[in-house]
């Protein structure tokens, strides 16, 4: 089973004993439908020896009892993950999925953990947060304030490949819905749970490419300058 850790990012395959997980249900006799409720949860210790962090997700779902042929009942609720309790499923822990870098701003970092924390209750607010951070991240990165996002996204077009243009504009486009609701009331797109991840998951990438790669790249450079001059300086002390 591979799995990739919200925590640290490291793909591990998990063992039997990083896994521990309960499925448990309660029949409400007096319901007519002898309805009753399936809680289910799971917690996963992450492998690797750098990180050893917990994520536990929880399931919650209607479900009703088990009628054998002969009449009788079972005391035991059979799932139908067609009706969710409530939300249906939250992870716990972590709340906030791989965070972003210390490069990236405050704002759109700030916008980017509150979307991981509301993604299951509100994937529409969670995407209007996605795109809000995206703003804000193009803003710092390429120094450019316009009105609107679509006027932002076109002047740093030819700084970016299609491929990574094209999510942008597709991020711009889901998060739109809740920016601006007044134009587009008639519209209605439905964010999914898991749609927000991969928004998510773009921001990520961003942080990657257009921080964290700079970062390293302004670290690689200042080392080669600071390794020259030490050799000057060795240089010196000979002659
Ligand atoms: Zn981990």
């Amino acid at each position: 089973m591979s799995w990739i850790c919200p925590h640290c990012g490291t793909t591990a395959t998990l063992q039997g004993a990083d896994v521990a997980s309960i499925s448990s249900s309660a029949i409400m006799r007096t319901a007519p439908s002898r309805e009753g409720f399936v809680v289910e949860w799971k917690a996963i210790r992450c492998p690797s020896k750098a990180c050893g962090k917990y994520v536990l997700d929880v399931w919650a779902w209607f479900g009703s009892a088990e009628v054998f042929q002969s009449g009788e009942r079972t005391g035991k609720a059979t799932t139908d993950r067609e009706r969710p309790v409530g939300i249906g499923y939250s992870r716990f822990e972590p709340r906030v999925a791989v965070p972003l870098s210390a490069h990236v701003p405050r704002a759109p970092r700030d916008d980017y953990d509150e979307a991981c924390l509301i993604k299951d209750l509100s994937p529409k607010a969670a995407a209007t947060l996605c795109r809000r951070s995206l703003q804000g991240m193009i803003r710092d990165r390429w120094g450019i304030s316009k009105e609107r996002l679509a006027d932002e996204l076109k002047a740093v077009k030819d700084e970016c490949d299609p491929d990574l243009y094209a999510a942008m504009m597709g991020l711009k486009g889901i998060g739109n819905i809740g920016a601006h609701p007044e134009r587009d009331a008639n519209l209605i797109v439905d964010v999914e749970e898991g749609e927000v991840d991969s928004l998510l998951e773009l921001l990520r990438i961003l942080d990657k490419e257009w921080y964290v790669a700079r970062a390293r790249r302004a670290e690689s450079l200042s080392a080669v300058v600071a390794l020259s001059a030490a050799k000057a300086e060795a240089k010196r002390g000979l002659t």
